[in-house]
Parts: structure tokens; C-alpha cells; sequence
């Protein structure tokens, strides 16, 4: 039986409530987090992917709705105690590796905060002796400690912030949009020592991205977000070989094809959001269309939902025993 480390309930952000600039980032937000998976996260630019990162770590409180981490309801979490507890269990890995490390910090200070904080190390040289440790963990050189952010690339930056997450020791680690930023030879490095490191220290990761390029090599599932709402959940293959919900169509439609003769055929489907925003919306919710494969549709759209499923599915099989005579 697989275990959820992580399950969101009718989640709602809403800024500036009542005001004319009053913003939905994040609308009836309901999924869950496996233990030990990599939950993708995408949508494109204000879809409320940050917001729900922020809401998961307590950054922000939430206008309503209720979390459970580790099978605590972590709305009920009130002691300060309980709280740092909490918060070592999930850290997070930003977009902008010079932005969100402090300039005027040393290496040594910026990961070695932490584990003073959460009073990890006894004095100086424990500290010392950790974070060195901590640095050879991500392939960089201990002796990088006494710089400065200034002195590294954006990817050596990048594995420092991913030390300073692990430095705590934590389960779950959500990195938003923590590869964007960075060079697409680069992405490829930190995607990998992402994945090494979560095989050697057991991690869960939620993984933000706002394309589905780099999702895919790194997710066990992903949830495509639009507007503040889930619109689609599925197991990555699933979601990349038969996508049911057409804004995940439209997503995956800007994607490069590696093969250069598909490459060339590849067309942009566009999206229109009017498509999910229900005027009646009754019995409109995530619904399960296939195994772990889930839709956001009104209830009597399902039927319709599970025939593309199952053509898609068809067409798959197809094309695979296809191949498998061509490759006689
Ligand atoms: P994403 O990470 O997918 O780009 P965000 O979660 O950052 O999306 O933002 C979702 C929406 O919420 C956007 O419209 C954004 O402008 C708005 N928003 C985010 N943070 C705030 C805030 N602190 N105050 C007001 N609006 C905000
Ligand atoms: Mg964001």
C-alpha cells in the first residue's frame, strides 16, 4: 500500500478579498502526495503554482481549507515546537538562485543557518564538519564555503540552495520552478542530482515547473494547474500519452519533439479558459476517468471523458505493436 505523506483538502487562497484587485491564486485545491514520489506540478505563468508551494510550507496561511503532512492535520499545529518540526520537514528550492540567497552571507552561513536554527550542531566545528559534507553531497568543493553567492554560476548557486534545503534533514522538498532559470545543459545536472539525492536520502519532491518539458524525466505524476485550479492529475506516462483534459493537450503541444520528422509536423494547439469555467457548477470537480487519471469536468462529461480515454489508450497500443513489426 502505497502511503500519502502529503493530502490538500479544498485549499482557497484568495488575495485582497472584497477589493476590486481581489485575486483567486488557488481554488478548491484537493490531491495528494505519495510518500517517496515526485509530484510534478505545471502550468503557465499565474496559474497559483507558487501559491500552493507557499501554502504547503506555512510561508503563507491559507483563506480555508485543511493540509495533513505525515498524517498530522497541520492546521492544528500551534505549539512553536510543533511548528519548527514541521517546518525542517519541508523545505524549499526557489527559481532564482542568486535572488534567494542572502549576498552578504558567507556558503558556510547560508547552509549552516539552519542547523543552528533548529539547533542541529553543538558549536562551530560540527557546523563546520556539516556543511562541508553538505557541499561535497551536491559536487561542489568544501572550500567554496568562505565565498560569497557572487562568485558562482547560476547552477552552482542552485546546488547551494539545494544544500541549505538539505541541510535540515527534511522528507519533502518542493522546488519551484528551482531549474527555470538556468541553461538547458545546466537543468539536465540539477534535475539528476535532484533525483540521485532523493534515492539516497528517501525524499518526496513537488516539483513546479511551468513547461512539460523537464517534468516529465523527474515526475511520477504530475497536476496540470490553470487559473488557480487542478485541471487535470495523472501517472506522468499517462498524462504525456493520453492527455484528456485539452488545456494539458494544448501544454504538451508546446513541447519540442526530439525526433526531427515529428518536430517539423508538431502543431500548437491553443486554449481557451472560458472552457473550464462553468456557469452552473454543480457536480463540477476532479473526477477519476481512468486508473489515477483524473479530470476536472462536470459529472456528466465523464462518459465522454472515459471514450477519448479509452481511443487514446487504443491508438497508443497500436502504434506500439506497429513498431514492434517494424522492428523485426
Ligand atoms: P505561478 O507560480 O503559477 O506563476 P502564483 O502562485 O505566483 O502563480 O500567482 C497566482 C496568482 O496570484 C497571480 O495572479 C498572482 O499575481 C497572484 N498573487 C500571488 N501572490 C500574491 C500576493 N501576495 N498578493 C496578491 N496577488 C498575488
Ligand atoms: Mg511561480
Amino acid at each position: 500500500m502505497k502511503k500519502k505523506l502529503l493530502e490538500v483538502n479544498n485549499l482557497n487562497q484568495v488575495f485582497n478579498s472584497g477589493k476590486a484587485n481581489e485575486v483567486k491564486a488557488v481554488t478548491d485545491l484537493s490531491f495528494f502526495i505519495y510518500e517517496g514520489e515526485t509530484f510534478g506540478l505545471v502550468g503557465e505563468s499565474g496559474s497559483g503554482k507558487s501559491t500552493t508551494g507557499k501554502l504547503i510550507s506555512k510561508l503563507q496561511d491559507a483563506t480555508s481549507g485543511t493540509m495533513t503532512f505525515a498524517g498530522t492535520d497541520i492546521g492544528t499545529l500551534k505549539k512553536r515546537r510543533d511548528l519548527q518540526a514541521f517546518r525542517k520537514s519541508i523545505q524549499m528550492v526557489f527559481q532564482d538562485p542568486y535572488a534567494s540567497l542572502n549576498p552578504r552571507q558567507t556558503i558556510m552561513d547560508i547552509i549552516g543557518g539552519g542547523l543552528v536554527v533548529h539547533g542541529l550542531v553543538k558549536n562551530e566545528t560540527e557546523k563546520q564538519a556539516k556543511v562541508y559534507e553538505l557541499l561535497k553531497l551536491v559536487g561542489l568543493n568544501p572550500e567554496y564555503a568562505t565565498r560569497y553567492p557572487r562568485e558562482f554560476s547560476g547552477g552552482q548557486c542552485q546546488r547551494v540552495g539545494i544544500a541549505r534545503a538539505l541541510a535540515v534533514d527534511p522528507s519533502f522538498i518542493i522546488a519551484d520552478e528551482a531549474i527555470s532559470a538556468l541553461d538547458v545543459s545546466i537543468q539536465a545536472q540539477i534535475v539528476n542530482l535532484l533525483i540521485k539525492l532523493k534515492k539516497e536520502r528517501n525524499l518526496t519532491y513537488l516539483f513546479i515547473a511551468h513547461d512539460l518539458s523537464m517534468v516529465k524525466y523527474i515526475s511520477d505524476r504530475i497536476g496540470v494547474m490553470n487559473g488557480g485550479r487542478l485541471l487535470e492529475v495523472a501517472p506522468a506516462e499517462a498524462l504525456y500519452e493520453s492527455p484528456l483534459h485539452p488545456y494539458t493537450e494544448s501544454l504538451l503541444s508546446a513541447v519540442p519533439i526530439p525526433d526531427p520528422m515529428k518536430e517539423r509536423e508538431r502543431k500548437r494547439i491553443g486554449y481557451d479558459e472560458a472552457f473550464h469555467q462553468y456557469e452552473d457548477e454543480t457536480d463540477v470537480g476532479l473526477y477519476e476517468i481512468a486508473p489515477e487519471h483524473y479530470v476536472y469536468c462536470k459529472k456528466q462529461e465523464i462518459p465522454f471523458l472515459r471514450k477519448k480515454h479509452e481511443k487514446k489508450t487504443a491508438q497508443i497500443e497500436a502504434t506500439k505493436k506497429e513498431g514492434k513489426v517494424w522492428n523485426m
